[in-house]
């Protein structure tokens, strides 16, 4: 996930003739506050997509099981490859046989603020502190809100491939169980339930958005 990499890797794996998955030509606005959001990608396995902003991309880790708001669940995080900041507002259907093929939803967005200090209680540059593989932030959005972490592991016990082990992060959230903030729409306490889930941009659940965009055919790109 280097800086350089930029939207190069997002780019090599789409065909933007045939998914209408964002090419990536917008640029961020000064003084806004970086933003996040989490989708949930009904592909060939269901997972959560979670993506922050940073230096003017998406950075994104898949999470299999989604965000908790547990402090006691631990979720994985699967590093993924940088997405162009206009994929916050992807929501809608990839077709089958591309890369990522299946139905997205945007089920929460909204801004963050870094909260990682070094030893000295000075603010870490929110890079930075992914770099050192461990960042605290603050989510202001309309489901998730309060305080989670990202903290990289490296999976050394994993000796099949032979390649080296690709990083593994956790996100969790901070704080005591029994504290975690009140939870709006369809979010239990925990995890939400994908199927049920609703979008935060439109209210539809994934089969709605599926049966939609099926039903128009693909008038165009
Ligand atoms: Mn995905």
């Amino acid at each position: 996930m280097s800086e350089k990499d930029g939207l190069r890797t997002y780019r090599g794996k789409r065909h933007f003739d045939r998914t209408s998955e964002p090419s990536g030509e917008r640029a961020r606005k000064d003084g806004d506050e970086p933003v996040f959001v989490v989708q949930i990608h009904d592909a060939s396995t269901m997972h959560f997509d979670f993506r922050l902003e940073v230096d003017g991309v998406l950075k994104s880790w898949s999470v299999p099981k989604g965000p908790s708001t547990d402090p006691q669940d631990k979720r994985l995080a699967l590093p993924t490859e940088d997405h162009p900041l206009d994929y916050q507002d992807f929501e809608g259907v990839i077709p089958q046989g591309e890369y990522g093929g299946g139905t997205v939803i945007v089920w929460d967005t909204g801004t963050y603020r870094p909260t990682s200090h070094d030893r000295r209680n000075r603010p870490v540059p929110f890079a930075d502190a992914l770099d050192k593989g461990h960042a605290t932030f603050e989510l202001h959005g309309r489901k998730l809100r309060g305080e989670y972490a990202l903290t990289r592991f490296h999976g050394r016990e994993e000796k099949s491939g032979g390649s080296a082990a690709k990083p593994t992060w956790l996100l969790v959230r901070k704080g005591r169980t029994g504290q975690q903030t009140q939870q709006t729409g369809d979010t239990a306490v925990g995890t939400p339930d994908p199927h049920r889930a609703r979008s935060v941009r439109s209210g539809r659940t994934l089969r709605q958005v599926a049966d939609e965009e099926s039903g128009q055919g693909r008038e165009q790109g």
